[in-house]
This record gives C-alpha cells, sequence and structure tokens, in this order.
C-alpha cells in the first residue's frame, strides 16, 4: 500500500516570539503533529510561511495527498498565488484539514464562500467536543466526547456554509456551543475543518486530538486527481433535434478546447 503523503503547514511565529508557546512546541506546533501522527503508512512533511515560497513549491504541492493547515496571526502574509494554488490543487483532489484558527486563514475563507467569523474568548475554560457521529471514519476509536480541560473559547454563530457532515459539537465551559468538526467537499477535495489547538494550551499533546487528527488525514486522502477542463463533448447517440438553433458559437480546436 502506498503511503499518504501528508504536508503539515504551519504559520511558525509564536512559537518563535512568545517563550510560553515556545514552551508547549518548542520544535514548533507542526512538528508536534507531525511527531504525534507519524504513522507507517503517512508520509509527513512539514512547511511553514518564512521558508521560500512559504515551502509549498509547485513540487511540494504536485506531491502532496492530505494538506494540513495552521495560522492565526500572519493570515495577510499568505502570498495569494501560493493560496491560488493549493486552491486548485484542493479541487483537483488534494485533501485539506484546517485547524483552529485555521477559520480565517484564506484558502479556508475562499473554499467556503463566506466570513468564516466566530466569537471568541481566552480564559482556559473547559471544552467538552460531543462525538455526533460515532460511525464516521473520522471518529474511529473516539468514545462520547473528547474532554478538554483548557482552552480557548470559540462559540457560535459560527459563519460557515451548512457542512456535508458535522462531526463534532463543542460545549464550553462558559454557556457557548461549537460546530467544531465540520467536512465538505469541493471539487474532486475533502475538506475538514478541526477546532481545538490554541496555541497556548498543550492540545496536540492529547492523545484523541491526535488520533482526531490521524482518522481525518486517512479520510481525506484522494481518490483521484484531476484536473478541471471544461470541454464541447461531443454526443454519444444521433441527436434527431429539429428546426434551425443558432449557436452564439464559442470557437473551439479539434480537441474541443476554447480558442
Ligand atoms: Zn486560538
Amino acid at each position: 500500500m502506498s503511503k499518504i503523503k501528508v504536508t503539515i503547514w504551519n504559520e511558525f511565529r509564536h512559537e518563535k516570539s512568545n517563550d510560553f508557546v515556545k514552551s508547549i512546541y518548542p520544535n514548533g506546533i507542526h512538528q508536534q503533529i507531525a511527531d504525534g501522527i507519524s504513522n507507517v503508512d503517512f508520509d509527513i512533511l512539514t512547511a511553514t510561511l518564512d521558508e521560500p515560497e512559504h515551502g509549498l513549491t509547485d513540487n511540494v504541492i504536485e506531491n502532496t495527498d492530505v494538506m494540513l493547515w495552521w495560522g492565526h496571526c500572519a493570515h495577510g502574509e499568505v502570498r495569494d498565488d501560493i493560496v491560488e494554488k493549493v486552491h486548485k490543487r484542493v479541487l483537483e483532489g488534494m485533501g485539506l484539514i484546517v485547524l483552529h484558527s485555521g477559520h480565517f486563514s484564506k484558502i479556508f475563507k475562499r473554499l467556503m464562500g463566506t466570513n468564516c467569523s466566530l466569537k471568541w474568548r481566552e480564559e482556559a475554560e473547559k471544552e467538552r467536543l460531543w462525538n455526533i457521529e460515532p460511525y464516521h471514519p473520522i471518529t474511529e476509536g473516539i468514545g462520547d466526547f473528547i474532554e478538554l480541560p483548557n482552552t480557548e473559547m470559540y462559540g457560535e454563530r459560527y459563519d460557515i456554509p451548512n457542512p456535508d457532515k458535522l462531526i463534532f459539537i463543542s460545549w464550553f465551559e462558559g454557556g457557548e456551543v461549537f460546530r467544531s468538526g465540520v467536512t465538505y467537499s469541493r471539487g474532486h477535495g475533502k475538506i475538514f475543518y478541526f477546532r481545538p489547538g490554541h496555541e497556548t494550551y498543550p492540545i496536540y499533546h492529547n492523545q484523541e486530538i491526535l488520533k482526531v487528527i490521524s482518522n481525518a488525514v486517512r479520510w481525506a486522502k484522494p481518490q483521484l486527481f484531476r484536473e478541471d477542463v471544461c470541454p464541447m463533448s461531443p454526443a454519444l447517440e444521433e441527436i434527431k433535434s429539429t428546426g434551425d438553433f443558432g449557436r452564439a458559437g464559442i470557437e473551439q480546436n479539434s480537441e474541443g478546447e476554447a480558442l
């Protein structure tokens, strides 16, 4: 069985500028997730914002089956042309897992087509993520809920389109609820947004959270990659149309491509 090629993308700023964050993620959130989901069927690469082309060269994007995305304070610094390439690759089939504050990333907002805004509060409160799809591949091995003792609160309304599947609903000690695990398909690509992961809490050291991410990688693995085309299609059967209907006439070559 061929390995799933996973690229973990991280902004990697807080871990360098904030000593507290550095103490939790000394090698960066990307490396902690890479170590935490490391598995015989994953071939993992990491990429970060300050690398040339954000570490997302054409070669890396083309050779990624599933990309993970974590960003927080520097979404605006991500180059639009790189976002365009990642977006195109998702539509062609690449899986994308967007984590926590990645809800405001350019790539997620573009794929959703909505603001992706939400309520938030940083009070280290308890969160309980209710597993409402216990037979879904993403929740394999997860019980009725995951409990996190200290988290940042994200609350509804979360401005996202209706998901294909709502996998987790969070309850917070302060009273809010949140759609914490949602799936979408865009083009041929599968997308999973997963809420946990604030940088000042050791969320990505939690084995259940890492298990959900591993499951999501396997779920989001592409079934195929297909480049977008929009060809004129010759009829399979004889068409017996009557009357004389005009054509607006987009000129095409013999391959059916617009000239
Ligand atoms: Zn956060």
